[in-house]
Protein backbone atom coordinates (compact mmCIF):
# COMPACT_ATOMS: atom_id res chain seq x y z
CA UNK A 1 0.00 0.00 0.00
CA UNK A 2 1.25 3.29 -0.58
CA UNK A 3 2.05 5.89 2.24
CA UNK A 4 0.57 8.61 1.03
CA UNK A 5 -3.26 7.33 1.28
CA UNK A 6 -4.94 7.65 4.37
CA UNK A 7 -7.00 4.70 4.72
CA UNK A 8 -9.77 6.80 7.05
CA UNK A 9 -10.22 9.59 3.85
CA UNK A 10 -13.29 9.77 1.98
CA UNK A 11 -11.14 11.80 -0.57
CA UNK A 12 -7.33 11.62 -1.06
CA UNK A 13 -5.98 15.02 -1.43
CA UNK A 14 -3.17 15.80 -2.95
CA UNK A 15 -2.81 11.97 -5.17
CA UNK A 16 -1.13 12.51 -7.84
CA UNK A 17 -1.59 9.80 -10.61
CA UNK A 18 2.61 9.67 -10.70
CA UNK A 19 2.36 8.70 -6.92
CA UNK A 20 0.28 5.32 -8.12
CA UNK A 21 1.91 5.25 -11.51
CA UNK A 22 4.86 6.37 -11.49
CA UNK A 23 7.10 5.29 -14.44
CA UNK A 24 8.84 1.80 -14.29
CA UNK A 25 12.74 1.68 -14.31
CA UNK A 26 12.44 -1.80 -16.17
CA UNK A 27 10.56 0.56 -19.12
CA UNK A 28 7.39 -1.36 -18.75
CA UNK A 29 4.21 0.29 -18.94
CA UNK A 30 3.22 2.00 -15.77
CA UNK A 31 0.28 0.44 -15.28
CA UNK A 32 1.41 -3.10 -14.29
CA UNK A 33 0.70 -5.05 -17.43
CA UNK A 34 3.63 -6.06 -17.82
CA UNK A 35 3.95 -4.47 -21.68
CA UNK A 36 7.76 -3.31 -22.99
CA UNK A 37 7.47 0.32 -24.34
CA UNK A 38 8.70 0.71 -27.77
CA UNK A 39 9.07 3.34 -30.22
CA UNK A 40 7.91 6.87 -29.06
CA UNK A 41 5.76 5.02 -25.93
CA UNK A 42 7.40 6.46 -22.32
CA UNK A 43 4.61 5.65 -19.69
CA UNK A 44 1.93 3.61 -21.32
CA UNK A 45 1.94 0.87 -23.27
CA UNK A 46 -1.63 1.62 -24.91
CA UNK A 47 -4.54 4.42 -24.43
CA UNK A 48 -6.39 0.93 -22.32
CA UNK A 49 -3.79 1.16 -20.31
CA UNK A 50 -3.72 5.08 -19.66
CA UNK A 51 -7.68 5.00 -20.02
CA UNK A 52 -7.53 1.92 -17.15
CA UNK A 53 -5.30 3.47 -14.71
CA UNK A 54 -6.54 7.05 -14.51
CA UNK A 55 -10.32 5.16 -13.81
CA UNK A 56 -8.60 3.62 -11.41
CA UNK A 57 -6.69 6.41 -9.69
CA UNK A 58 -10.23 8.55 -9.44
CA UNK A 59 -11.66 5.73 -7.65
CA UNK A 60 -8.95 5.62 -5.26
CA UNK A 61 -8.78 9.27 -5.16
CA UNK A 62 -12.74 9.55 -4.43
CA UNK A 63 -14.44 10.94 -7.20
CA UNK A 64 -17.63 9.81 -6.39
CA UNK A 65 -19.17 10.21 -10.14
CA UNK A 66 -16.21 8.10 -11.62
CA UNK A 67 -17.16 5.26 -8.55
CA UNK A 68 -20.64 5.52 -9.26
CA UNK A 69 -20.35 5.32 -13.47
CA UNK A 70 -17.96 1.81 -12.48
CA UNK A 71 -20.22 0.62 -10.14
CA UNK A 72 -23.49 1.17 -12.34
CA UNK A 73 -21.42 -1.20 -15.37
CA UNK A 74 -20.91 -3.70 -12.19
CA UNK A 75 -24.37 -3.91 -10.64
CA UNK A 76 -26.88 -2.00 -12.86
CA UNK A 77 -28.46 -0.10 -10.17
CA UNK A 78 -29.49 -3.54 -8.11
CA UNK A 79 -28.86 -3.18 -4.43
CA UNK A 80 -26.21 -6.39 -3.76
CA UNK A 81 -27.69 -7.08 -0.30
CA UNK A 82 -31.78 -7.16 -1.53
CA UNK A 83 -31.46 -7.67 -4.86
CA UNK A 84 -34.07 -4.90 -5.86
CA UNK A 85 -33.40 -2.08 -8.50
CA UNK A 86 -33.48 1.50 -6.67
CA UNK A 87 -32.63 4.33 -9.21
CA UNK A 88 -31.72 6.27 -6.13
CA UNK A 89 -29.16 3.64 -5.07
CA UNK A 90 -26.09 4.04 -2.84
CA UNK A 91 -22.35 3.02 -3.74
CA UNK A 92 -21.15 1.52 -0.42
CA UNK A 93 -17.95 1.01 0.88
CA UNK A 94 -18.44 -2.72 1.87
CA UNK A 95 -15.43 -1.87 4.87
CA UNK A 96 -16.93 1.28 5.95
CA UNK A 97 -14.78 4.94 5.88
CA UNK A 98 -14.49 4.71 9.76
CA UNK A 99 -12.66 1.69 9.54
CA UNK A 100 -10.48 2.28 7.31
CA UNK A 101 -12.02 0.81 4.03
CA UNK A 102 -11.36 4.38 2.03
CA UNK A 103 -8.87 4.90 -0.74
CA UNK A 104 -9.76 1.72 -2.30
CA UNK A 105 -10.40 0.11 -5.62
CA UNK A 106 -13.60 -0.68 -6.90
CA UNK A 107 -13.56 -4.25 -4.74
CA UNK A 108 -14.45 -2.52 -1.76
CA UNK A 109 -18.02 -1.10 -3.16
CA UNK A 110 -21.45 -2.60 -3.45
CA UNK A 111 -24.45 -0.98 -5.03
CA UNK A 112 -27.23 -1.22 -2.06
CA UNK A 113 -30.79 0.23 -2.67
CA UNK A 114 -31.67 3.35 -0.33
CA UNK A 115 -33.48 0.97 2.21
CA UNK A 116 -30.65 -1.59 2.95
CA UNK A 117 -28.31 1.59 2.86
CA UNK A 118 -30.04 3.34 5.51
CA UNK A 119 -30.31 -0.08 7.75
CA UNK A 120 -26.00 -0.50 7.36
CA UNK A 121 -25.83 3.12 8.50
CA UNK A 122 -27.99 2.89 11.54
CA UNK A 123 -26.39 -0.23 12.09
CA UNK A 124 -22.96 0.64 11.59
CA UNK A 125 -23.90 3.85 14.10
CA UNK A 126 -25.40 1.77 16.95
CA UNK A 127 -22.20 -0.76 17.15
CA UNK A 128 -19.12 1.04 16.45
CA UNK A 129 -16.51 -0.79 14.61
CA UNK A 130 -18.83 -3.26 13.43
CA UNK A 131 -19.10 -3.69 9.47
CA UNK A 132 -20.85 -7.33 9.59
CA UNK A 133 -23.40 -6.96 11.74
CA UNK A 134 -25.18 -5.82 8.29
CA UNK A 135 -23.57 -9.19 6.28
CA UNK A 136 -24.75 -11.58 9.84
CA UNK A 137 -28.25 -10.69 8.31
CA UNK A 138 -29.66 -8.96 11.58
CA UNK A 139 -33.42 -7.89 10.27
CA UNK A 140 -33.39 -4.09 11.49
CA UNK A 141 -35.99 -3.28 9.67
CA UNK A 142 -38.62 -4.10 11.95
CA UNK A 143 -39.88 -0.34 12.69
CA UNK A 144 -43.85 0.04 13.25
CA UNK A 145 -45.32 1.41 10.14
CA UNK A 146 -46.37 4.64 11.60
CA UNK A 147 -43.80 6.02 14.12
CA UNK A 148 -46.02 8.22 15.88
CA UNK A 149 -48.54 5.81 16.59
CA UNK A 150 -52.00 6.17 17.54
CA UNK A 151 -51.27 9.88 18.69
CA UNK A 152 -49.91 10.66 15.19
CA UNK A 153 -52.76 13.82 15.09
CA UNK A 154 -51.56 14.99 18.33
CA UNK A 155 -48.12 14.78 17.24
CA UNK A 156 -48.52 16.82 14.12
CA UNK A 157 -50.66 19.44 15.78
CA UNK A 158 -47.57 20.06 18.56
CA UNK A 159 -45.49 20.24 15.32
CA UNK A 160 -47.29 22.65 13.67
CA UNK A 161 -47.17 24.93 16.85
CA UNK A 162 -43.80 24.43 17.10
CA UNK A 163 -43.00 25.35 13.41
CA UNK A 164 -45.29 28.44 14.39
CA UNK A 165 -43.46 28.99 17.04
CA UNK A 166 -39.97 28.84 15.48
CA UNK A 167 -40.95 30.98 12.36
ZN1 LIG B 1 -0.24 -1.31 -19.45
ZN1 LIG C 1 -31.59 -3.49 -0.73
Amino acid sequence: MISVLNQYSRYQRGLSMEDLFPKREDNTCACGCGNLLYGRKRKWYSQTCMHNSLTQFQIIKGDTSVIREELFKLDGGFCRSCGVYDEKWQADHILSVSEGGAACSLDNFQTLCSCCHKEKTKALNRIPNSSDVFASGLNLSKFPLSPFGTNYNTFSKHVKRRTVIIA
